[in-house]
């Protein structure tokens, strides 16, 4: 099985310098895309691969980038989104710790491919090591012509900078991360207009994901159907799957997409730690709904996830076991989305901290029944459209999936007035 993205990352090593990432053939997609082809060719060839944003909203990478206008004199820029902040998700530090040159020449052929002159990675505050580690390589991509001027002697120039962020979770989301890359208060934008036609500085400006990125030189230098052969189902390529909770081996695996739950789960990540049984998980991170046993032969792909109520999300798994209480669990991830709130809607605002007071009450054997209502209220007023990004909405589908698969579990929590799992 082929691991393009990853095959060249060695944890706990250093990452290739760029003379060792040239010589396992490292920026021969920047000489055959910048020598070879044209924008529109690149366009295609990354739509021919059906290549899916794996920031987890998984829009088809070659029409975002198509959305883009034609004929647009103005500056564009180019922005990866490296704010790898959701609880759970830890997958695109593997690839900007394990192989900074291949997110660099994957940045140099998506810029090339829309038309941007002008590159920004936007990095996590906490990852210091993926800070250096970048640093360092985009000074040797300078140094040997594969960033600046006239790039391996073509007449495309880029400058890339590397931004890192002040530790807001909201940066994650495109359009306060542009606000908060423009020196602003990070807080999201009314769209339309995307960000395709206005975007940075009100300029078009085309935002992926690390991920995303990365998969771009490999189908230029193999193709969109070798790109899709990867894959079991039909969203082309591998995708990064990560794992964490209460199994024996947490970790991320580059895996075919449209591998099962159950394959990651049991082959990968080893099952269930010795003597605790399986209760449910979280497929795509902590803003994605519950999944129960009955699911585990679901493939990891985001038509299949869709079709039994969840979504792939990050493609991260979180897994909860049958000793640990999915109240307490549901009460620590809104606990961080109400921390996390940028406070421009009043929903999310006043409705998370509302939320997680409810929750540490039925921690704290002080629920009560009609809290299950107000909860499932809550679920409805802080769902889709009712608030300016995806935020709350987001926090949402842990909560109502777990109102839904877990309600013996709060029951328990009012008529015992305790929390049966401490
Ligand atoms: S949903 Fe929350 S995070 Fe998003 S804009 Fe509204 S207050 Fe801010």
């Amino acid at each position: 099985m082929e691991r393009p993205l990853t095959k060249n990352i060695r944890p706990g090593e250093e990452p290739l310098s760029l003379e060792a990432y040239v010589r396992m053939g490292g920026y021969e997609a920047v000489r055959k895309a910048l020598r070879e082809m044209t924008p529109d060719d690149v366009v295609k060839m990354v739509t021919e691969s059906n290549l899916r944003g794996r920031g987890g909203a998984g829009f088809p990478t070659g029409r975002k980038w198509s959305l883009a206008p034609k004929d647009d004199r103005r500056p564009r820029y180019f922005v990866v989104n490296a704010d790898e902040m959701e609880p759970g998700a830890f997958k695109d530090r593997m690839l900007l710790e394990g192989n900074p040159h291949q997110l660099i020449e994957g940045i140099v052929v998506s810029a090339f491919a829309t038309h941007a002159n002008v590159a920004f990675i936007f990095l996590r505050a906490e990852y210091t090591l993926a800070a250096r580690r970048l640093e360092r390589a985009i000074a040797e991509a300078y140094a040997k012509g594969y960033l600046g001027r006239s790039i391996v002697e073509s007449d495309f120039d880029l400058a890339l900078h590397l931004h890192t962020g002040a530790g807001r979770y909201i940066c994650g989301e495109e359009t306060a991360l542009l606000t908060a890359l423009e020196g602003n208060r990070a807080i999201p934008r009314a769209k339309p207009p995307y960000p395709q036609t206005s975007g940075l500085w009100g300029k078009p400006t085309i935002i992926n994901n690390v991920e995303t990125v990365v998969n771009v030189p490999h189908i230029i230098n193999r193709g969109a159907e070798w790109f899709r052969g990867l894959s079991r189902g039909s969203d082309g390529g591998t995708k990064i799957y990560g794992l964490s909770g209460h199994v024996k081996h947490p970790g991320s695996w580059e895996l075919p997409m449209g591998t099962t739950i159950r394959e990651i789960l049991e082959e990968h990540g080893g099952g269930m730690r010795e003597g605790y049984s399986f209760r449910a998980l979280l497929p795509g991170g902590a803003s994605t709904e519950f999944l129960l046993e009955e699911h585990l032969d679901v493939a990891m792909d985001f038509q299949s996830v869709e079709e039994v109520g969840s979504r792939l999300g990050t493609g991260t798994i979180i897994v909860l076991d049958g000793q640990t209480c999915p109240v307490g669990m549901l009460h620590n991830l809104e606990h961080f989305f109400a921390r996390e709130s940028c406070g421009w809607c009043t929903p999310c605002r006043d409705g998370l901290p509302w939320t997680e007071r409810i929750l540490a009450a039925f921690e704290e054997g002080e629920g009560e029944p009609g809290d299950l209502e107000i909860l499932a209220m809550h679920t409805q007023f802080l769902g889709p459209g009712k608030t300016f990004c995806a935020l709350a909405p987001g926090a949402m589908e842990p909560l109502k999936s777990g109102l839904r698969y877990f309600r013996k579990d709060f029951e328990r929590h009012i008529t015992e007035k305790r929390c049966p799992w401490r």
